[in-house]
């Protein structure tokens, strides 16, 4: 790391203050599953960019399909009948691959936050068109994350990232997050899954079903403590959501394309969505994209051909042909080397290797996760299970110690979270468990 007071740059989840101390870390190059610093440091990618460079970093075919495009035309824009062939031919592909799921369009955008954002744009004017002009609520889950626009930061159930920016958008409401680990009720699955489906039908009912437009929730929540929810509880949430008349949104910006184990986190759970929105692993982060998708049920409402079914939404870069080309050949790449299925293989040895950690270590508490992302939740208190207080210096020299030993690991409050691209290896889970034991002795004999 070196110190830099001057950058110019905003650091986004940091205070600029402790940025000084800490100082940059300027990465000049990539290369699979490794990344090198200014100083020539190599460094071993265990955050795979931000959950996204799923099929490692300066991958030729990538950089090939990129470059293809470039030599084409670098950008045209999507507006009313303005295309190009790769936007066509990614969305077509995304159906292919969401046949299952009976997805029937697309909306491109170039992130994570757009596609949350289109999705409750789109969800309100589906009931618009549908007659029920009041259904314009939203419910989701605390610790949820779905992005930081104005919208999505409303629905989000991460309080430290609303604090700043109140007052947000009317009318969110929120239901407790189905943490195995750490609730308020029980240790038994099963029943944790039947009390969080309970809290969303008395949600639903106190606010009124014909005020409310969707319920959003990740498959598995990601920047919320990789939550890996009840096996059952999805169908049950489709089960209410169709019950009470509400569309139910799956936020795959994490999970979608195979960080889950699965190719879709809802595959996890066997359930179809309404909505599905899509980023990161879309384009493996080569290029910012991300993509909005609708099943034939909602995209059906724009049939009609009256004034109301003006989509006045969308975005200068929806559909860019670069994102594009980037996206159809991460995907390509997904599958032809069954990534996901590798994610599930190497996740589940990341996971047998990090348990131990639970009776070694009194700071760590719990390590749970799926596919390619795991997490070890810190305590002050095993028994209590408290948190560790995310302002703890411990965090961040945990950190720091990691990168010593050549290896970027995710300090998320008090959480150390681990989501590598899926070309990892049993032997890169070796490196970065031995890594691990290093900083945690480190940090524990002080
Ligand atoms: N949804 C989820 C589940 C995410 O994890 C993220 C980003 N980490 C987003 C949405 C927002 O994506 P972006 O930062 O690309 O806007």
């Amino acid at each position: 790391m070196t110190n830099n007071n001057h950058s110019p740059v905003l650091h986004p989840m940091v205070s600029p203050s402790i940025l000084n101390l800490i100082g940059q870390t300027t990465i000049v190059k990539g290369d699979g599953v490794f990344v090198y610093d200014k100083q020539g440091n190599e460094l071993l990618d265990c955050m795979a960019g931000l959950w996204c460079v799923n099929v490692g970093h300066n991958h030729p075919k990538m950089n090939k399909a990129i470059t293809e495009q470039l030599e084409k035309i670098a950008f045209y824009n999507s507006f009313v009948d303005f295309t190009n062939e790769p936007a066509e031919m990614l969305a077509n592909e995304l159906l292919t691959w969401l046949k299952p799921e009976q997805m029937a369009k697309v909306m491109f955008s170039s992130g994570g936050s757009d596609a949350n954002e289109t999705a409750l744009k789109l969800a309100r004017q589906y009931w618009l068109l549908e007659g029920q002009k009041n259904k314009t609520q939203f419910i989701s889950l605390t610790n949820g994350y779905h992005g930081l626009h104005f919208g999505v930061t409303s629905i989000t159930g991460i309080e430290i990232h609303k604090q700043a920016y109140a007052p947000l958008l009317q009318n969110c409401h929120h239901i407790p997050t189905p943490c195995l680990y750490r609730n308020p009720w029980t240790s038994d699955s099963d029943e944790l899954a039947d009390i969080i489906a309970s809290q969303l039908e008395e949600k639903i009912i106190a606010i009124g079903e014909h005020n409310i437009a969707a319920f959003i929730a990740e498959p598995i929540q990601g920047a919320g403590g990789v939550i890996v929810p009840p096996a059952k509880l999805w169908p049950l949430f489709r089960k209410v959501c169709d019950k009470y008349n509400i569309l139910l949104i799956a936020d795959e910006v994490v999970t979608g394309f195979g960080r889950s184990g699965e190719l879709f986190g809802c595959r996890n759970w066997q359930v179809s969505p309404d909505i599905m929105c899509l980023a990161k692993g879309l384009t493996s982060g080569y290029i910012p994209l991300g993509a909005t998708v609708l099943n034939e049920k909602v995209a059906k409402a724009w049939q009609h051909s009256g004034p109301e079914s003006m989509i006045m939404h969308g975005y200068t870069y929806s559909g860019h042909p670069l994102a594009c080309a980037a996206g159809l050949t991460a995907l390509s790449i997904v599958q032809e080397q069954q990534l996901h299925i590798n994610a599930a293989q190497v996740g589940e040895y990341l996971l047998q290797s990090l348990r131990p950690f639970k009776e070694h270590y009194s700071l760590v508490g719990d390590v749970r996760g799926k596919g390619l992302m795991v997490v070890l939740d810190l305590v002050e208190c095993k028994t209590s299970k408290a948190p560790l207080d995310p302002a703890s210096p411990l965090n961040q020299q945990l950190v720091q110690l990691a990168q010593s030993q050549g290896v970027i690991i995710r300090n998320v409050g008090s959480k150390v979270i681990l989501s590598p691209p899926l070309t990892f290896t049993r032997s890169h889970v070796d490196t970065l468990v031995k890594t691990l034991h290093f900083a945690f002795d480190r940090v524990s004999s002080n």
